[in-house]
């Protein structure tokens, strides 16, 4: 699975200064196909997200772009890249199990003491989070829930690649454990908006 990551070629690049990240692509894979419409309303919650962590640390890249992982060209060179392994099962649907508190969401690993770029998501976990209310949502409602709700998570772990910290903060996208609030912060905006036949 890691090897996909080799496909994004890493150049050289000098330092950059510290008010300014280097440019940062961010390469999305996913073990199973997605649902139709979701690529885009991921894409779209990942702008959001990446504009609100941006604000909450310079580390961020607020110019970054993002890109499916099986679209990427071979032998494209980035600056740096950061990449995103979706998990498990993103569509929103009922499941059997609900878990509240203390499951893993997403992660990073730390090797000799430096986190890879290299963000795991459990997008089973963030629908067993999300829950029954959001199960009676229309498809475009759930896929923009599903992708919001995604999107913290990797901006939650994107902040520890860019800080290269493991330390959690008391608020905003650093807050060490998410609840559906915190992947859904602007849930009732994002569901009106999409109000349709089901
Ligand atoms: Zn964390």
């Amino acid at each position: 699975m890691v090897l996909a990551a080799f496909w994004v070629g890493v150049a050289a690049v000098a330092q950059a200064p510290l008010a300014s990240p280097p440019h940062t692509t961010v390469v999305v894979f996913a073990d199973h196909p997605q649902p139709a419409g979701e690529w885009p309303s991921l894409f779209a919650a990942l702008r959001g997200s990446i504009a609100d962590a941006a604000a909450e640390t310079q580390a961020i890249d607020i110019n970054a772009e993002v890109i499916r992982g099986d679209l990427v060209v071979p032998g494209l060179q980035v600056d740096a890249s950061v990449s995103v392994y979706l998990h498990g099962d993103c569509n929103l649907e009922p499941q059997s199990r609900r878990y509240s508190s203390g499951v893993t969401l997403g992660w990073v690993t730390r090797v000799h003491g430096s986190i890879d770029p290299f963000i795991h998501v459990d997008c089973t976990r963030i629908g067993q989070v999300l829950g029954p209310p959001n199960f009676a949502l229309n498809r475009d409602q759930r896929n923009a829930v599903m992708a919001e709700a995604i999107a913290r998570v990797i901006l939650h772990e994107w902040i520890h690649i860019a800080t290269q910290s493991p330390a959690h903060g008391r608020h905003g996208m650093t807050k060490a454990q998410f609840g559906v609030n915190d992947l859904l912060p602007n849930r009732d905006q994002l569901v009106a908006r999409l109000r349709g036949p089901r």
